[in-house]
């Protein structure tokens, strides 16, 4: 029997998933190694959650800590071997980071989507505004911008696929990419649409303010280059 203490704030959809992978400290004297992960049900006694957090974007998601009071789980719920948790959690993001980097190219193509087609429609100065050369210079920003994460993201989920060792770099790279893509794009998605772009009936105030978290879950951006930075170090460690 292992028994948990602490709290872990900030977790996507507590409170309401069924069940939760938690790294916890093990082992206080042997650092990264000292970390062990458990599966661990909601309803559990000793385990609860804090509120539900007051957000900028993602908001039909829920977010609440996690709040562990004396809570008694059987060794059974352990994941692979004690002392292994830190690992196992590297090696988990080394494979979600790329996921959040869909998320990204999705939100960036929807918000594209909503700006072209508002733009087709909406008329000044007597003519629709995508006949602006402004605006279209946006649109093939945006537009090159999307290809090209859509193109890294496909090319990193696919790597990981080939069941390579280390993914790490091309998994930083594609989620550093692709959500920085989703923050411009959105941005100038809103531009594009000018006053409407900011209003609560169109889409693309919503897509701006998803993208954000975009950039800071899963690790930062800061974290993600790096990860990318360290990686580059590795490979290029025995070269002239
Ligand atoms: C809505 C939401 C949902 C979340 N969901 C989950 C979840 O489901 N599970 C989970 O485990 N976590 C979750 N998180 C936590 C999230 O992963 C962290 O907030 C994120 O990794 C950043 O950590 P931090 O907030 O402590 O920022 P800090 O570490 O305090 O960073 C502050 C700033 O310093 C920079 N910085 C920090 N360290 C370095 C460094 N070494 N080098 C360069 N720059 C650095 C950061 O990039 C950032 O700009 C969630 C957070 C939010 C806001």
């Amino acid at each position: 029997e292992y028994v948990l203490n602490g709290t872990k704030q900030w977790i996507t959809n507590g409170g309401d998933a069924e069940i939760y992978t938690v790294i916890a400290i093990t082992d206080k004297s042997k650092g990264p190694r000292g970390a062990s992960a458990f599966v661990i049900e909601k309803g559990t006694p000793g385990f609860t959650f804090g509120k539900k957090e007051n957000k900028l974007g993602i908001r039909s998601s829920s977010t609440r800590e996690l709040i562990f009071d004396n809570c008694r789980i059987p060794k059974d719920n352990l994941i692979g071997k004690q002392g292994m948790g830190f690992i196992a959690a590297m090696k988990t993001l080394d494979k979600s980071r790329v996921g959040v980097g869909a998320q990204g190219v999705g939100v960036a193509q929807g918000a594209f989507d909503a700006a072209t087609s508002f733009a087709k429609t909406r008329i000044q100065f007597g003519a629709p505004v995508i006949s602006f050369q402004a605006i279209q210079h946006m649109l093939a920003d945006m537009a090159t911008h999307i290809e090209a994460a859509r193109a890294l993201v496909y090319a990193a989920a696919k790597f990981i696929d080939t069941g390579a060792k280390d993914v790490s770099k091309e998994s930083a790279m594609a989620k550093l990419f692709a959500t920085d893509v989703a923050m411009k794009v959105t941005v100038d998605a809103v531009q594009v649409m000018g006053g409407s772009g900011y209003m609560k009936e169109y889409p693309v105030e919503k897509m701006m303010r998803d993208a954000k978290i975009l950039q800071i879950y899963e690790g930062t951006n800061q974290i993600q280059r790096n990860v990318i930075g360290q990686a580059l170090i590795k490979e290029t460690a025995n070269k002239k």
